[in-house]
């Protein structure tokens, strides 16, 4: 694959290759990321948990009083038919995510209630950015850039606002330059990444943060549901760095990536230094739901992938 296939989307009320979409300068989603999103992914061109990915987009809506215009059910409905509607393409990229965007509309300064922007659309999981990392397992840095308070913005909605998140990535790049962020709160105690949550296993327990501090990923849920689908204890609690350090493993889970080892945080090795035995167990357990070998399918199809999504 050379580029991006010019997929169709679906652009406020209208069917058109996205690469004839214009956004307006004075869209507020454009210069004040006045907008909401979610990313959604196919799995042998299957939506996966689109339901779930719908909810928490409207959630997510309803916090900053945006209105789509559109029902839960159409959106829905939607998104299928994107899917359906590219299908010819996918063979050449493997799968799709399912991005959702919505923004407040094209308006001036403290001016309200003109149409949202709405667009869906497909683009190829970017299998290359991930694909190098599950055989030895990648890195977290944990960077002095802290994550959202939630009393300034909850960490809940799904917005555009990432700067500081941008931030943290270029501190981590700087420290290791394969290295995933995952940031502290205010307090010090560890949230979640750039786009990604994450977990730990201490003497077989998995372990993650409560969702009081970070977006409550779908795939955290999904890991959440596999665990108690194989018996493997849980716990949300409080986790600082210590916590990580001393881990027997860890991963990062988020929807392109599905579960994804770590083997080092801040240059020090996790347990062995290889991907551990729960999160093996808990990768092949998700290859066996959606269908198909994960890792299999990132590491064939990074190999196509090039320039603008590796
Ligand atoms: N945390 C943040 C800040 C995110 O942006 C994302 C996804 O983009 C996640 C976690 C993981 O969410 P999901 O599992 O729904 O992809």
């Amino acid at each position: 694959m050379t580029g991006i296939p010019d997929t169709v989307a679906y652009f406020n009320g209208e069917w058109v290759p996205r690469s004839t979409i214009k956004i307006d300068p004075l869209d507020r989603g454009f210069y004040v990321a006045d907008a909401i999103y979610d990313i959604g992914r196919t799995f042998n061109g299957k939506s996966f948990k689109m339901r779930e990915h719908i909810e928490r987009l409207y959630r997510s809506l309803k916090f900053v009083r945006i209105d789509p215009r559109l029902s839960e059910e159409e959106k829905f409905d939607i998104s299928e038919e994107c899917i359906r509607r590219n299908e010819h393409l996918r063979k050449d990229v493997g799968d799709w995510h399912i991005w959702q965007a919505v923004t407040r509309g094209v308006a001036g300064f403290r001016v309200y209630g003109v149409p949202p922007t709405v667009l869906i659309q497909c683009v190829p999981v970017p299998f290359a950015s991930y694909a190098p990392y599950y055989q030895n397992g990648a890195h977290i840095v944990v960077p002095r850039t802290r994550s959202y308070s939630s009393q300034s913005l909850d960490p809940k909605i799904k917005h555009y606002s990432r700067m500081n998140f941008n931030l943290a990535e270029l501190e981590a790049h700087d420290i290791d330059p394969e290295s995933w962020p995952v940031l502290t709160d205010e307090n010090g105690n560890l949230t979640e990444g750039t786009g990604y949550n994450f977990f730990i296993v201490t003497d077989g327990v998995l372990r993650t943060p409560g969702d009081n501090t970070l977006l409550q990923g779908i795939t955290r849920m999904a890991v959440i549901e596999l665990a108690e689908r194989l018996n493997i204890p849980f716990s949300e609690e409080d986790l600082q760095p210590y916590d990580l350090y001393t881990a027997d493993e860890a991963f990062l889970c988020n929807t392109p990536i599905c579960v994804l080892p770590v083997t080092k945080a801040d240059k020090r090795v996790i347990g062995d230094g290889k991907p551990g035995p729960v999160t093996q167990q808990l990768l092949a357990a998700w290859s066996d739901w959606v269908g198909l070998d994960v890792v299999d399918q990132m590491e064939r199809y990074a190999a196509d992938q090039t320039t603008i999504m590796s």
